[in-house]
């Protein structure tokens, strides 16, 4: 075989379907979020950057730095092994602390992603309870479906959100059989918000575990950032909160949240856990710092609503279509990839303004979109500025308009 030829080949396929990934060169620059550097052929430009997972700015908070400088230069760099060998730090038990405290659990796993939390997870938890079967959410996140995929365990989908569905598939099942229920609060792309108290009910009805992802959640909703679970006050229902502390947190790093039994029997099973090196105690003590200010401050969450629901607002205005739904997310449908990778150029090259294009696998065929996350630092100027380009684009290309 000639190697070469076949990943050429393959590529070619993605650029054929107008779903080949180009990624911007950008440079973050601390204390300007959202703005950052676009380093290109031509040279060096400053864009405003309007799909970052950093919903909140906390990657550049100050708060945040100062906590991560002073880690670094307590601990140094790396973490010196796996938590097994040599590598668990008092910053990642004053983290996992810090994270039972916030869902109001006995424990909590530290990861180095929340995709590593999900996939070791679910897989440990599915594959080590005899006859276990899961029950996900069709539109689980692709590290959920990985995990349990490796867990071999039999698996049953429902309707997406759809606690009647749930219902079904667990009245199939044996009543003795371990079940997991596992869904998310926050769905990504569409932004939509689970049930949660009405898929627990179920749940509890048939004597299944439950396991909710609050990626895009942690740090968002609720009192004290613990999500849409605290949010609805149903976090005590559920048998396990899982979270990043990559996006509204603005570092890096996963976990799981639960009883002591369940967190120490991750622990000790899971090789997503064990056989890997542990977090750098920097990122720990900034993600410390981090989940501190959110459980006091509520300033970075309402002012974080505001702008969604001016952008919002201001979209209807002019008839951009988006997606409607009750979070931060903000999907800007355009249904083509090769379309929404122009409209995605055009806004950089001619507007300064930095949405990644969503196409599929991220999402479904024919579902393409510009995924518009607004954060509490973008200026009504920002605001103005994107829907002035986005209007003039819309235009230029007799775009769709929403009624
Ligand atoms: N779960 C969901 C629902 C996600 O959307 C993502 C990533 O975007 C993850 C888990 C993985 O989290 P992380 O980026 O911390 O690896």
């Amino acid at each position: 075989m000639n190697y070469e030829t076949f990943f050429r080949k393959q590529i070619d396929v993605l650029r054929r379907e107008g779903n080949y990934r180009v990624f911007a060169d950008l440079e973050r620059q601390a204390g300007h979020f959202p703005c950052a550097t676009h380093h290109r052929e031509r040279g060096q430009a400053p864009v405003t950057v309007w799909c970052s997972n950093d919903y909140l700015g906390m990657g550049q908070h100050p708060t945040v730095i100062g906590a991560m400088h002073e880690a670094l230069d307590r601990c140094g760099a790396g973490a010196g092994g796996t938590r097994n060998i040599a590598g668990t730090n008092h910053y990642h038990v004053m983290l996992e602390r810090e994270l039972a405290d916030l869902h109001g659990t006995e424990a909590a796993l530290l990861f180095n992603s929340g995709y590593m939390s999900n996939w070791a997870s679910l897989s440990t938890l599915a594959a080590r309870m005899p006859g276990c079967v899961v029950v996900s959410d069709e539109a689980n996140h692709a590290s959920m479906i990985e995990g349990v995929r490796h867990s071999r365990a039999e698996k049953r989908i429902f309707r997406h959100n759809d606690p009647r569905d749930l219902e079904r598939q667990l009245a199939s099942l044996d009543h003795d059989q371990p079940k997991l229920v596992a869904f998310e609060s926050v769905y990504s792309m569409d932004g939509d918000i689970a049930p949660i108290a009405e898929l627990c009910d179920v749940a509890d009805r048939y004597g299944a575990m439950t396991y909710l992802d609050e990626v895009h959640a942690v740090g968002l909703y609720g009192r004290r950032g613990g999500g849409v679970s605290e949010r609805d006050g149903v976090a005590h229902r559920l048998t396990v909160i899982e979270g990043t502390l990559a996006k509204a947190f603005g570092v890096v790093g996963g976990y799981i949240a639960g009883s002591a039994a369940l967190c120490d029997f991750v622990r000790s099973y899971a090789s997503g856990f064990i056989f890997t090196t542990a977090l750098p105690p920097a990122v720990a003590a900034g993600a410390v710092a981090s989940i501190r200010h959110l459980k006091v401050s509520q300033m970075e969450r309402a002012r974080h609503q505001n702008r969604v629901a001016l952008l919002r607002r201001r979209l209807d205005a002019i008839g951009v279509p988006h997606y409607d739904n009750p979070s931060h997310i903000v999907p800007v449908m355009v249904g083509d990839p090769v379309l929404c990778k122009q409209i995605s150029d055009r806004l950089l090259d001619e507007f300064s303004i930095y949405v990644q294009p969503i196409n599929y696998p991220t999402v479904p065929r024919g579902t393409e979109r510009l995924r518009i996350t607004p954060s509490p630092l973008h200026t009504d100027g920002d605001i103005e500025h994107l829907v002035g380009a986005l209007g003039a684009i819309w235009a230029d290309l007799s775009l769709r308009r929403a009624a």
